[in-house]
């Protein structure tokens, strides 16, 4: 458990002052120094990467500005190709003691510096203390849990083969210059999970997170430095994306891990294809809960909240789609309300809010265009619907009844606190209907029979699945999906891979 160090930095003003006074603004963190992002002048050519560049985060609470800064051009994508190309030798061939040390180094002193980057999160992010603190704390454990994976493992293992007279030997060799590219929605930890068996594979990179939640992320640099990782390994740009564009197709990258959105991924896709590179993509979700005949409608209800209400629904692995039996709908649906609209809304900073605000005005938007949706398909309404009248991006926590699988709010990821229904009457047509989307990412199975429960995880499309238990991710599982919720995984051994290519060796026994 890690320890509060610094009660202040978990308020508003405390977390402002963090802002202010420690977060480097209108820079990039290359080559192990802040570099200044200067302002275009303004007569500069208009190049495709050149725009006003001037930069605001908002506090979603509130949708006041925080801070303005500059984000990179590709200028500054050149610079750190360059330094991370330079660094990459030394890096990829020092023991893997060393770096599995820089890698407890940073855990460590994201432990010192947990409550500044938990109140950053929030404060940029908008999202409950509560759940910064798993974000942060998620993300320790997955730089500690790299340490230990590569501390363990030997430069070669033996292949057995048929052959006698012969002996194969394999390794595994750093997959080169990454960029990674990240979303708002858990700043800390969707880095922590490329970041950390990147640089336990040797890997040097250029991590661009998202402009949205720039505040945590560049606390990062912080502590690279203040560890003193070697310059060039990681080098951390502030971009929209025109630098995520120039970071995946260029050249000298060899590979590209992104997580976000199936538009964005499928452009990455494309633009990382134009020189071969390994890619991995982390994207959208649809996941299914299903609720069956024998569950214990309390605590199926807690996990139905959990799964969609949390961080306001801005979680890919949200389970949107509800999917219960027939026999305990009515009682079922009278408990899930009840404790629906009981759940605390409000500031995240506040120690009683359940639910904070959506990250941004865009995403407000395209919540309540899911809404207007829902009125023009005559979606029935069980709780919510509606953009809460208040200075932030609030909505309600919302949950549409009886919903078509052809509506959109079924086919669609909302990414928003708006979960849809529908009933079942045997297990193989929950299976149908929970496998009834274009991404397959993670399910939720509530039942007493757990025997039943993982004869129907066999049948489930999706890549991680949780029975009758809320959504931990442990740093020992593999985490992706299958169909359009991406290619690869992250965590785990299966992570570290996504940063290896292996080696065979064959030799006289
Ligand atoms: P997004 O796709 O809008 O942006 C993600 C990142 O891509 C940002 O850093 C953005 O600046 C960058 N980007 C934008 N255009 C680019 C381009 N042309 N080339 C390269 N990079 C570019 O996603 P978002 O709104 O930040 O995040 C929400 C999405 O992320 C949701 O769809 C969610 O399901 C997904 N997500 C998936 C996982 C997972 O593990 N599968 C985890 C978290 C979020």
């Amino acid at each position: 458990m890690v320890e509060l160090m610094n009660a202040t930095s978990l308020t508003r003003e405390g977390a402002t002052q963090t802002a202010q006074n420690e977060v480097v603004l209108n820079a990039a963190y290359i080559n192990g120094d802040w570099i200044e992002i200067e302002a275009p002048a303004t007569d500069s050519d208009n190049t495709d990467f050149d725009h006003t560049n001037n930069h605001a985060l908002y506090d979603p609470n509130s949708g006041e500005v925080i801070a303005t800064t500059r984000l990179c051009t590709n200028n500054h994508v050149e610079t750190a190709v360059k330094a991370a190309s330079e660094a990459y030798d030394s890096w990829s061939q020092i023991d893997v003691s060393e770096r599995a040390r820089y890698l407890n180094a940073i855990a460590a002193s994201m432990e010192q510096q947990f409550d500044k980057l938990v109140g950053l999160s929030v404060l940029n992010n908008g999202k409950p203390i509560e759940e910064a603190k798993i974000d942060v704390g998620d993300a320790i454990a997955c730089y500690r849990y790299y340490a230990n994976l590569i501390s363990d493992q030997d430069t070669w293992s033996e292949v057995s083969t048929l052959e006698s007279g012969l002996r194969l030997l394999k390794t595994y060799a750093p997959v080169g210059i990454c960029a990674l590219i990240t979303p708002w929605n858990f700043p800390m930890v969707t880095t922590a999970w490329k970041l950390a068996p990147a640089l336990a594979a040797g890997c040097t990179v250029l991590l661009k997170p998202s402009e949205v939640t720039l505040l945590p992320e560049l606390m990062l640099g912080n502590i690279l430095s203040k560890i003193g990782l070697p310059k060039g390994v990681v080098n951390i740009l502030p971009g929209a994306a025109e630098v995520g564009a120039a970071m995946t197709s260029h050249p000298h990258i060899d590979k590209v891990s992104f997580t976000g959105s199936n538009v964005v991924g499928e452009k990455v896709m494309s633009q990382a294809a134009t020189s071969v590179k390994d890619i991995s993509l982390e994207l959208g979700g649809k996941s299914a809960i299903v609720v069956c005949a024998d569950a214990d409608i309390d605590h199926a209800c807690d996990l139905i909240i959990g799964g969609i209400f949390t961080n306001a629904g801005q979680i890919c692995s949200a389970t949107s789609r509800l999917i219960v039996h027939q026999s305990i709908a009515e009682p079922l649906f009278a408990t899930l309300k009840a404790k629906t609209e009981s759940l605390q809304i409000g500031d995240g900073f506040d120690a009683d809010t359940q639910m904070g605000p959506l990250v941004s005005v865009q995403q407000l938007n395209q919540v309540k265009n899911y809404f207007d949706i829902a009125t023009i398909e005559q979606l029935t309404c069980l709780t919510g619907g509606e953009v809460i009248d208040a200075a932030g991006y609030f909505v309600s926590p919302t949950i549409y009844t009886e919903v078509p699988t052809t509506s959109q709010l079924w086919m669609e990821e909302v990414f928003g606190p708006v979960l849809v229904s529908t009933t079942f009457t045997d297990n193989a047509e929950a299976i149908r209907l929970a496998n009834d989307s274009k991404f397959a990412l993670a399910a939720t199975i509530v039942s007493a029979d757990e025997a039943a429960a993982l004869e129907m995880a066999l049948q489930i499309q999706a890549g991680h699945i949780w029975i009758n238990e809320q959504q931990i991710v442990l740093p020992e599982a593999g985490w992706g999906g299958f169909k359009q919720s991406g290619i690869g995984r992250e965590l785990g051994s299966d992570g570290l891979s996504a940063y290896q290519k292996s080696k065979h060796v064959l030799l006289t026994d």
